[in-house]
């Protein structure tokens, strides 16, 4: 982020404006709609205000030269078909310690205008640094289709009330509940649906606000864990209702393998903390991590306790959920995509064909240990894919297993990094390869998938396509 954004309140001074002609008249449309006071240095001398509306009393005209006039109390400058004396002013402006916008010309701007969806109170503001106006716009337009056309008006409903309602709740993260559940809850439906007065009348009928908020008896709100599955790395594969539940923690527990992206999406004032292994670092463990859980609950917090994939595909969940129960802690479980999914998405792997591959197997094979405890011979139906989490050092006891039980040296095979982040990797060969397969690998986590349909994956078609190609053109 190279830029903040912040909103200026304009009621606090006069806003200079330097410049001419349509570009100078645009600025005034955009400065007028923020109800900001203008005093306007016309570089042609042209200050003609038609066609601005009667809002247009809010612009001074001012005659005197912009490089001298004065500047007390002026909130900011901008410049807009102003030329070279825009160049001049924005100098000038820097020297006071006034934020400058120059139109079109970022290195003498202190700062930028963003994209705007404005909906009243609530506003939207859209930025690339200045790089994509173009991007900018049609982020605006998603936007734009996303929000409910009377967010505003439910922004300024909870804004006339939101004092006196607050002075009746005490504690901090009750009054987010409640308000939470009017937004989420029908008192919002009915603002969104232009039904003011009845929301008003439903908001004043709440007899006992910290219960409608969902506080216990003691009138302290109630701890609830969610598990929640992160998904392989893309922060778009979190599910609508896990980022919901990110937005909405007090304290996030995360793995080693939630991305940084993901992490991105977490409430701002939520505080996250890393309980899995990190570079050269072991985790807290388990019951460390069960206690926390537990804490958290009973302090009353919303804790989220985040991780890679699923939380219930070799993610220990099962564990968390029973320690939770036994705590007597109220929990919801939020699915995750596991990486296996991740994989035959990204690389175009069919988990099951028609008449080929009827099954499905998810196993892990960690350590040399675990592989051993695997019954390979329960692997051997050829109709069957077979997916292996956490089997890259295991490699070697898989391959071995797998050919023991009967399972043909040239089934194919396709080891996947990374998957759905940005630096995704795959190698893709037969079973009789597989150790060679993962050596090409630069870094986990890694997925193995072994099975004949392995052999449909882009990868795999994009190395017959090479080999062809190099058979065509080797010469005779
Ligand atoms: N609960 C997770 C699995 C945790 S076990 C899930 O459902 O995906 C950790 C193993 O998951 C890794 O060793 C690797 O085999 C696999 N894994 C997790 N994220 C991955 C990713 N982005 N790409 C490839 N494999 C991944």
């Amino acid at each position: 982020m190279r830029y903040l954004p912040v909103f200026l309140d304009l009621k606090t001074g006069p806003v200079l404006l330097v410049g001419a002609g349509e570009l100078a008249r645009a600025k005034l449309r955009l400065l007028l709609s923020a109800g900001a006071r203008i005093r306007w240095h016309a570089t042609d001398g042209d200050h003609d205000v038609n066609g601005l509306g009667p809002d247009a009393a809010a612009i001074e005209v001012a005659h005197d030269d912009p490089l001298t006039a004065d500047l007390a109390g002026v909130v900011a400058v901008m410049c807009a078909g102003a030329g070279d004396v825009g160049v001049l002013m924005a100098a000038r402006a820097r020297s006071v310690g006034l934020p400058v916008n120059v139109m079109d010309d970022l290195e003498n701007s202190s700062f930028i205008f963003p994209a705007i969806v404005d909906r009243g109170d609530v506003v939207v503001a859209i930025g690339t640094g200045g790089t994509s106006p173009v991007v900018a716009r049609r982020l605006r337009e998603r936007i734009e289709a996303l929000l409910p056309a009377r967010i505003g008006d439910l922004a300024g409903f909870i804004g006339d009330v939101r004092k006196s309602i607050n002075a009746g709740i005490g504690d901090m993260k009750l009054r987010r509940l409640f308000w939470e559940r009017v937004v989420d809850g029908p008192i919002g439906a009915l603002v969104l649906a232009g039904r003011t007065a009845d929301a008003k009348a439903a908001l004043q009928n709440i007899n006992d606000l910290p219960a409608y908020a969902g506080a216990n008896a003691a009138g302290a709100s109630t701890g609830h864990v969610t598990l929640v599955g992160a998904g392989p790395g893309d922060p778009d594969l979190l599910t609508v209702k896990g980022l919901r539940a990110l937005q909405d923690a007090d304290v996030v527990y995360y793995d080693e393998l939630v991305t940084p992206e993901i992490l991105d999406r977490i409430r701002r004032d939520a505080t996250r903390v890393p309980v899995g292994r990190r570079v050269g670092k072991p985790g807290i463990g388990q019951d460390a991590v069960n206690g926390l859980l537990i804490e958290a609950a009973r302090k009353g917090q919303r804790a989220v306790r985040l991780k890679g994939g699923d939380c219930y595909v070799f993610g220990r969940g099962g564990e968390e959920i029973d320690a939770l129960r036994a705590a007597g802690v109220d929990y919801t479980i939020v699915p995750g995509i596991t990486a296996g999914l991740g994989a035959a998405a990204q690389f175009e792997v069919p988990l099951t064909f028609r008449s080929k591959a009827l099954r499905i197997t998810f196993l892990t094979a960690h350590k040399e240990r675990d592989a051993e405890a695997v019954d390979w011979s329960a692997l051997t139906d050829t109709k069957m894919t077979v997916v292996v989490y956490m089997g890259m050092t295991a490699a070697p006891s898989v391959r071995s297993g797998l050919l023991a039980a009967g399972r043909s040296p040239s089934t194919p095979v396709g080891v996947f990094a990374r998957v759905t982040r940005p630096d995704a990797q795959a190698a893709i060969g037969t079973l009789d390869q597989l150790p060679d397969l993962v050596a090409r690998i630069d870094g986990g986590p890694a997925i193995l998938i072994i099975g004949d349909v392995v052999a449909h994956s882009a990868p795999w078609r994009r190395q017959n396509l090479k080999h062809a190609i190099s058979q065509l053109l080797e010469p005779a």
